[in-house]
């Protein structure tokens, strides 16, 4: 199955893998466990993140699981207390200690944070780490447009993805097109809608799980895959991280992906990027 995961390529040449798993809300204690269940399901892409608390985890999982270095495929991010400079070279060594990895595929900024006003900076050392090559690609999280038009003013490093929340009912028509003017790739995170959007009981959704033989959760990845979005939905149960990676066998008809696309609400569920500092 693992073949079956197609890869993007970024700007910078590197490829990902444009399904993979999230670690978002996953206990440290139960880390490795997850992960390892993800791995042989066939996942090869993990998301974490510093704050997540769960690098070591994940990195047991990665060690453990006899995989070779060069097919996974590992990214991690700079919490918002650690932007800076030295600060985030600090920040960015204790990953890649905890996940005992010499380097990692992609590295991103969680935040913005524009209250401190620290991500110009932070991207420039972002921009080093990429240059010593201990992190292939970089990117952000949860930039808008303001945001992103700094980076791209201020610094001739353009990101390779920005990892924004992202559902049918919450697209984010501005930032996402003014990521694909500029070459940047959409990771959607809380692809599901999290649950706190009832995204999966949405009558499109299961009109087209049921005419494909597919549970509503596939529908949705299907839709995120055929939006060009890279995406990695979290599950704690092993038989949910395979059914979310089972999406490689059906595809959604134009008049199905347009009516899940007519479910936009314009309504996040999670914070606005500018109050998270
Ligand atoms: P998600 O939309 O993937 O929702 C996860 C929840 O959906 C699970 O807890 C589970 O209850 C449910 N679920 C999963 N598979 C299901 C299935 N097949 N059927 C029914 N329900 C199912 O949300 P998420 O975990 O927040 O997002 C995915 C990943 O995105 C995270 O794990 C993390 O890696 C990343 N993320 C990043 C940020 C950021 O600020 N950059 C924020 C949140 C999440």
């Amino acid at each position: 199955m693992t073949n079956s995961v197609p890869t993007l390529t970024l700007n910078d040449g590197h490829t990902i893998p444009q399904l993979g798993f999230g670690v978002f809300k996953v206990e440290p204690t139960e880390t490795t466990r997850i992960v390892t269940d993800a791995l042989e399901v066939g996942y090869r892409h993990i998301d974490t993140a510093a704050v997540y608390g769960n690098e070591e985890g994940v990195g047991q999982a990665l060690a453990s699981s006899g995989i070779d270095r060069s097919e996974l495929f590992v990214t991690t991010k700079l919490w918002n207390d650690k932007q800076g400079t030295q600060s985030a070279l600090d920040a960015f060594d204790e990953s890649l200690e905890k996940l005992g990895l010499d380097y990692v595929d992609l590295y991103l900024i969680h935040w913005p944070a524009p209250a401190n006003d620290k991500f110009v900076e932070s991207w420039k050392t972002l921009a080093e780490i990429r240059k010593s090559g201990r992190a292939r690609s970089i990117g952000v999280s949860n930039f808008l447009v303001p945001h992103l038009e700094r980076l791209l003013t201020e610094t001739d490093v353009v990101p390779a993805v920005n990892q924004i929340e992202l559902h049918p009912a919450y697209q984010q028509a501005e930032v996402t097109a003014f990521a694909r003017e500029h070459g940047i790739h959409i990771e959607a995170w809380g692809p599901l809608g999290q649950g706190k959007y009832p995204l999966l009981e949405e009558g499109v959704v299961t009109a087209a799980a049921e005419a494909h033989g597919k549970t509503p959760a596939q529908v949705i990845i299907r839709w995120h895959l055929q939006t060009g979005n890279i995406v990695f939905p979290k599950s704690n149960r092993r038989e949910r991280m395979a059914e979310n990676f089972d999406v490689f066998d059906f595809e959604l008809s134009h008049t199905e992906f347009a009516t899940i696309s007519a479910l936009e609400r314009g309504g996040r569920v999670s914070a606005h990027p500018n109050e998270v500092n």
